[in-house]
């Protein structure tokens, strides 16, 4: 599978707004553990991930935390900061490292505020995250630490296109909320049932439709949100696809951060 590498929410705009957006963006390669926002603080800026994978993170006070849901290039983040002046309860960090266009969030601010068509899309990307916090928030409750991790280690290859991701068992134990043993015990299930290879903290998808088979149903129904997150575009065709952003629309130096799209 190639890693993709454009935005899906910018591709859906028309190109005078994705324009205006790429024109004030500076084009950013984040590493691993980066912290994109800290809880409760302000937005200095918005990301348009075109690589890689964000996750955010509710941490309590005697330090467990959980993982409440993750974003990659299908959206932006710093969008729920849009909506209102309430503080933001979870911490985003990246935990894949990848590339983005980085915007002054006044700037987004503003176009949001002026623009339905960015609204649009910037709402039904808010909501999608919305129901995604639900199921995970319920997942996390009720389903097993094997099916949350298969569940996870699923989105997050649908999100970033890879089948092989680079994470500790400790961090896979903060994601899906359990131990760290709890993990070492599940992934060494798996590598028996022929599922997954791990080695040295990079997990390796060797039967996808395995793990479908054995995944809770929660992946069914957050795999579900994409489609109508984007059939915004399906009746007049969609703008520019999956498409790269045109050469006009780069801000200089983005040749080599766009790439080839998936
Ligand atoms: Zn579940």
């Amino acid at each position: 599978m190639t890693p993709p590498s454009s935005n899906l929410l910018l591709s859906s705009l028309s190109p005078a707004m994705r324009d205006s957006l790429v024109s004030r963006a500076t084009p950013v390669e984040i590493p691993f553990g980066t912290v994109l926002y800290e809880p409760g603080m302000p937005a200095r800026d918005a990301y348009f991930l075109l690589s890689g994978l964000a996750s955010l993170v509710i941490t309590m006070p005697d330090g467990a935390s959980a993982e409440v849901s993750m974003v990659g290039r299908e959206g932006v983040l710093g969008a729920t900061h849009l909506l209102g002046p309430a503080p933001i309860p979870t911490m985003c960090t990246m935990q894949l490292a990848g590339s983005a266009l980085r915007v002054p969030f006044t700037h987004l601010q503003n176009e949001f505020q002026s623009s339905a068509d960015l609204r649009s899309r910037i709402l039904a990307h808010v909501q999608n995250q919305a129901a995604i916090v639900s199921q995970i928030a319920a997942c996390n409750r009720i389903h097993s630490a094997e099916q949350r991790l298969i569940r996870w280690l699923l989105m997050a290859s649908d999100k970033t296109g890879l089948e092989t991701l680079k994470f500790t068992q400790e961090y896979l134990a903060q994601m899906i909320a359990t131990q760290r043993p709890t993990v070492t015990v599940i992934a060494l299930d798996l590598q028996q049932r022929g599922l997954i290879r791990y080695t040295r903290g990079t997990i390796r998808i060797i039967n996808r439709a395995g793990l479908e088979a054995s995944v809770c149903s929660c992946y069914a129904v957050i795999k579900r949100l994409n489609p109508v997150l984007y059939q915004l575009n399906a009746g007049g065709g969609q703008r520019t696809g999956e498409a790269q952003m045109s050469s006009s629309s780069r801000p200089s130096g983005m040749g080599s951060v766009l790439g080839k799209s998936a």
